[in-house]
């Protein structure tokens, strides 16, 4: 039987992050991954990227990885441009204005993952485990001393005093745990491609809402883009099923020609759209964070800048019940954790629903007062900057790993 003082259960994004400051921290972790470690080369086509707001920016500058990523593949965004097919309506963010040199950058989520991975094998005695699905948890007993026992496929147990579930939207260990989520089904997907286009994306990320699904194009280097194409699924059109050129020109019909004519670069992938929220954070000795405690829908690019701050605010709270002699998997100090980010993430979800509704009807009140409040929100300064803070992460209860340091500029 292995042992550790956390097992973290999914090594994505969050699970990894959760594994580096815990292990900064001085914790003994295992991480479990139920697929096989992350590999990225720079001859690759992007594959699937994220957009990173600051926050998360400074949390990869916290645990090191950050360096590497830039040295792998990272493009900053300096203005972000969005707007209404139906008014043609408008709101332009820029980083100059913010006082910030970008708004965010977008990354491919394999490189993340490989400079985490890396640092982790370099500087630390982590145990990492791929292709080793978690099936089963036998949760610990009442004392303080406990430990939860988590099976592996094919046998073999890991016991800790605390476990993290990082596995994802599906989580087996939310069901495991009996833990409930509140779920939608957006009945939408997103089709994500890398495209090269024939006009300069001047380091913008562009987003036109449309009635049937917002289209994010996101810089990529040279003159490539990340596309994200939410579309609902009772759209007669499969969009999949369409030959790159026929694809590029439904595209361009769509999306219109800020970047000119398109071209494919590499396979069409598609993920089912929905929201989900646990309806508790908390198991015995267990705590969720990442996708496997909410889901949001990608139109604001904050799914894994949220579960970053899960992970980082997580830790937090741990290592400061240890630094005061308190069981690093008591319910009163996860309760803590869960009363941090919960409500946080609860607000990014329902914001979420609310832009899907707003901008996916096409009821005449409706789509008058989406235009006005375009209007507005690029025309009163207070409230367009309100609305950048929160998109470069700046704005909120931030842990202290998310937070500027010292000497960085502060807007
Ligand atoms: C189209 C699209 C675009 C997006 N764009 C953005 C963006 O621009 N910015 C942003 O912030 N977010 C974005 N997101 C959201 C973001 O991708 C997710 O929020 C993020 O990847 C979640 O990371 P995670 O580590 O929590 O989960 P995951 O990445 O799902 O990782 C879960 C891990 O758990 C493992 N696992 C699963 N089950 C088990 C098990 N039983 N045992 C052991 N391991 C297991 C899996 O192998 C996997 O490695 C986007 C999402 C989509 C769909």
């Amino acid at each position: 039987m292995k042992t550790a003082d956390v097992t973290i259960v999914g090594g994505g994004m969050v699970g990894l992050a959760c594994t580096c400051l815990l292990a900064r921290e001085g914790f003994e972790v295992i991480v479990a991954d139920a697929g096989p470690a992350a590999s990225w080369d720079p001859a690759d086509i992007p594959g699937r990227v994220s957009a990173l707001n600051l926050a998360t920016k400074r949390l990869l500058e916290h645990v090191g990885v950050w360096d590497a990523i830039l040295e792998g593949r990272a493009t900053p965004y300096r203005a972000m441009s969005v707007w209404d097919s139906d008014s043609g309506a408008r709101i332009r963010f820029d980083a100059a204005e913010e006082g910030v040199p970008a708004l965010g950058y977008i990354v491919e989520n394999a490189l993340v993952a490989v400079a985490m991975l890396e640092r982790l094998r370099q500087n630390y005695r982590v145990g990492i485990h791929h292709e080793v699905p978690i099936d089963g948890m036998e949760p610990a007993d009442g004392d303080a001393d406990g430990v939860v026992r988590l099976r592996l496929r094919g046998g073999e147990t890991i016991a800790s005093r605390l476990v993290v579930a990082a596995d994802g939207a599906r989580s087996t260990l939310r069901a495991l745990a009996g833990i409930g989520a509140d779920e939608q089904d957006f009945h939408q997907d997103a089709v994500v491609a890398t495209l090269e286009t024939s006009r300069p994306h001047v380091q913008t990320a562009y987003q036109v809402f449309t009635p049937r699904g917002p289209i994010a194009m996101l810089p990529l280097q040279g003159n490539q883009c990340s596309l994200v194409w939410s579309r609902d699924r009772a759209d007669d059109e499969d969009l999949l099923a369409l030959d790159a050129a026929e694809f590029c020109g439904r595209l361009e019909g769509h999306f219109g020609s800020r970047l000119g004519s398109v071209g494919l670069v590499g396979d069409r992938l598609s993920f089912p759209l929905g929201s989900r929220h646990a309806e508790s954070y908390l198991g015995n000795r267990l705590a969720l964070v990442g996708d496997a405690a909410h889901t949001v829908h990608p139109l604001a690019g904050l799914g894994a800048n949220l579960g970053m701050q899960d992970a980082a605010a997580l830790v937090e709270t741990v290592a400061a019940a240890r630094d005061a002699g308190k069981g690093i998997g008591s319910h009163s100090v996860l309760r803590r954790y869960e009363r941090w980010r919960r409500g946080e993430n609860g607000i990014a979800i329902n914001a979420m629903k609310g832009f899907k509704r707003v901008f996916g009807s096409t009821l005449e009140p409706v789509r008058h007062s989406r235009e006005a409040a375009f209007r507005v929100a690029d025309g009163v300064m207070p409230l367009k900057h309100w609305l950048a803070q929160y998109a470069l992460g700046t704005r909120g209860d931030l842990p202290m790993a998310c937070r500027p340091a010292i000497e960085e500029e502060i807007p």
